[in-house]
Parts: structure tokens; C-alpha cells; sequence
């Protein structure tokens, strides 16, 4: 077996649909690569890059914000809460939403949930270093 199917869904719909020879993605406990033919597994994601080699060597590379990663020997489905290929992330709001979640985590306010700020900002980070290669 050459290549795997890969598939990258979120409840927006489909991003990613393509054969590949190998992923690489960011599981909560390390960074996977994953060929053609892997035995069936499942993992949960980081919020990070996932990195699509293709036959003929180039690599895409998508921006995943956790998650899961199903792995089969033919298949490997990735189900995400966002995710984006790197064409389509937005550099500007990413920057943007980096600025609001750094202001926020500057507050030294006790209603400021800086879970959630420290998250908001590994998904602009994520977003910015996917769309500009920078991985
Ligand atoms: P923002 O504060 O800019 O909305 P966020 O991290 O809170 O960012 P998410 O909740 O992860 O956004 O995603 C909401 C939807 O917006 C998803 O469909 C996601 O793919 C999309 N999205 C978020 N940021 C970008 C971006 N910079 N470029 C393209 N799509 C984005």
C-alpha cells in the first residue's frame, strides 16, 4: 500500500479529502507519523499542524485544534472542533484573535477565564505559523 486516504472533518463540514503518503500530527502525548497500512488506532489531537506528504513529495499542511485522529489501514480520519488546510486560514483574524487572547491573559481581573484566553491563543498561533509555513 502506497497511500492512505485521509479525511479532515469539523461540524463545519469537510476541509481535507486526499490520499497521502504519510501524516504527521500533534497527539496530546507527542508527535505521530503515520503510513500507509498502520494498524488501527485512535489518539487524541493537540492543537497544532498536521502535515500531509504527498506522492510526488510535496507537503500540505492544515491547522487542527484537537480533536481525534482514527487511524485504519486504508483510512485516517481526522474529526476536529476547527481545523483549516492553509489556503484557507485568514491571516488577519488570526492576528487578531492572538491580540485578544494576549490582552486578555495581561488582565489581572478574577472573571477572566484564562483557560480559555491560553486556548484562543494556541488556535491564532496555530493558524499563523500553518499559514505561513512556519512549522
Ligand atoms: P476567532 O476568534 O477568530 O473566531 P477562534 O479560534 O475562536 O477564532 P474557532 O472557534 O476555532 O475560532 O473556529 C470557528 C470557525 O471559524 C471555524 O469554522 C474555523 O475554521 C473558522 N476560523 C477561525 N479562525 C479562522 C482563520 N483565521 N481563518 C479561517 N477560518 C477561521
Amino acid at each position: 500500500m502506497k497511500t492512505v486516504t485521509v479525511n479532515i472533518v469539523t461540524p463545519d463540514g469537510p476541509v481535507y479529502d486526499a490520499e497521502v503518503t504519510m501524516v504527521i500530527a500533534k497527539t496530546t502525548s507527542g508527535e505521530i507519523g503515520v503510513l500507509p497500512g498502520h494498524i488501527p488506532m485512535v489518539a487524541p489531537l493537540a492543537i497544532g499542524a498536521v502535515k500531509l506528504k504527498k506522492e510526488g513529495g510535496q507537503t500540505e499542511l492544515a491547522a487542527v485544534n484537537g480533536g481525534f485522529i482514527e487511524v485504519r489501514p486504508d483510512k485516517i480520519s481526522i474529526l476536529a472542533p476547527s481545523a483549516e488546510v492553509a489556503e484557507t486560514i485568514d491571516l488577519a483574524r488570526a492576528k487578531a484573535a492572538l491580540a485578544r487572547a494576549e490582552q486578555r491573559l495581561q488582565q489581572k481581573q478574577d472573571n477572566i477565564d484564562f483557560k480559555r484566553a491560553e486556548l484562543a491563543l494556541q488556535r491564532a498561533l496555530n493558524r499563523i505559523n500553518v499559514q505561513e509555513g512556519n512549522i
